[in-house]
């Protein structure tokens, strides 16, 4: 990389934009690996969520909340203590016994399945929920909010026959591309993990085969996977979708896990339509990964500048003098009752350093008011994108913006609709 490049790169780097746009801080007070979302970070942050959560529900999974912590006989079954303890940290003692801080959300999941009895007619079951989980990651590895040690992943379980598996596999493929589509991320690297040399649980020939639905969904989506040779999880093959920072380093994000292994531990059981239980599929994936990391990247992917839907505060209302103040607080009122997002700066700040300001915190539309435009019942638009606008109302604003906003809505892709 050249240096001008390299320049350019680290002014896009999410630590840095991170602070200028106030959007989270990571410090040696709180503790190595540990993230404070700012205000306008944890909007961010929403957003992200709710366009995640609203996009799952409408694609057909269920949601759930499960703790942070469970006993560590739940971690025994799961094979977590046998094959994961290094990433686990140490137990705490409560009434005498042992609870581990989550490093994954699986066995919450699993326990919610077995609360009832469940037929092949009930399944794929896709239960989903933005689990925050804990794991020791080597301090001189921890980055910004690309390696933590609490993180939150958009995590989900689908439980299915063994004739389900390779369409729920393509299913949550597509889904995580959708996604990563959704925010405009075209560059990314899918990787097929093998079985560890070490820790694995499952016979050569169940991997193999696993594996096999999994090059085939690659295959189905029109990409071309890498092969990670022996970076399986200890469960089951996997697939990986690694995207770039702004460095160019690859981090990895989405990832589908196959499972023929826990649901034996976890006695999970369906009737099938030969009246006798059996065994179901379990799929584990998660879209973001880490919504932390996403939002890592997502912030270097736009340098900060986010689309409307995306942008967390998206209207800078700027009064021209003090006389003008009390005309902006009804117009920022006016915006958040249509569900929108503005800030009026009624600070002793004069005209241009208020726009200044706004224009930092890359704000992609201010609204400008002074007598002139309140004799006339509006505003002055400037478009961080498009520059002057001209005057505009709060009607004419609205079928202005229809269409940007529109982008954030989350679409139905389950019935097979192309993305
Ligand atoms: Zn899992």
């Amino acid at each position: 990389m050249n240096c001008e490049l390299q320049e350019t790169s680290a002014a896009r780097e999410h630590k840095k934009l991170g602070a200028q746009l106030g959007l989270f801080s990571t410090m040696e007070e709180l503790g190595q690996g540990l993230v404070l979302w700012h205000p306008k970070g944890a909007v961010v942050r929403f957003l992200l969520e709710q366009f995640s959560q609203s996009a799952h529900m409408l694609n057909g999974y269920l949601w759930a909340y499960t703790p942070h912590i469970g006993r560590s006989q739940l971690w025994k079954t799961s094979g977590h203590l046998e094959n994961y303890k290094d990433s686990m940290y140490n137990p705490i003692d409560i009434d005498g016994e042992e609870y581990y801080l989550k490093p994954m959300n699986c066995p919450f999941h699993f326990l919610i399945y077995n609360s009832e009895l469940h037929s092949y007619r009930d399944l794929p079951i896709r239960m989903a929920e933005f689990g925050t989980v804990y794991r020791y990651e080597l301090s001189g590895t921890l980055h910004g909010l690309t390696r933590v040690r609490g993180f939150t992943q958009d995590d989900a379980h689908i439980i299915c026959t063994p004739e389900q598996m390779a369409g729920e596999v393509s299913f949550a493929l597509k889904f995580s591309l959708y996604i990563l589509r959704s925010f405009g991320l075209s560059e990314f690297k899918p990787y097929i993990s093998t079985k560890p040399p070490k820790k694995a649980i499952g016979s050569d020939e169940q991997w193999e085969t696993a594996t096999e639905v999994l090059r085939n969904a690659v295959a189905d989506a029109g990409l071309t996977a890498e092969t990670d040779e022996g970076g399986g999880a200890f469960y089951g093959p996997k697939i990986d979708l690694k995207l770039y920072d702004a460095l160019g380093r690859e981090w990895q994000c989405g990832t589908i896990q196959f499972d023929f292994n826990l649901p034996e531990r976890f006695g999970m059981k369906y009737v099938g339509s030969d009246g006798r239980n059996h065994t179901p599929y379990v799929v584990h994936r998660a879209l973001f990964g880490s919504v932390e990391r996403f939002c890592a990247l997502l912030i270097e992917h736009y340098n900060g500048d986010f689309p409307l839907w995306f942008a967390p505060v998206q209207f800078g209302i700027v009064p021209i003098g003090e006389t003008h103040n009390d005309y902006c607080k009804q117009l920022e009122i006016s915006l958040k009752k249509q569900g929108l997002r503005a800030e009026t700066d009624c600070s002793e700040a004069n005209m241009r350093e208020k726009i200044r300001r706004f224009e930092t915190q890359k704000v992609p539309y201010m609204l400008v008011a002074g007598d002139r435009d309140i004799k006339r019942g509006g505003f002055s638009v400037r478009s961080r994108k498009h520059g002057n606008l001209g005057m505009m109302t709060l009607e004419t604003l609205s079928e202005h913006i229809r269409d940007e906003l529109e982008q954030g809505k989350p679409k139905y892709i389950a019935g097979g609709e192309s993305i």
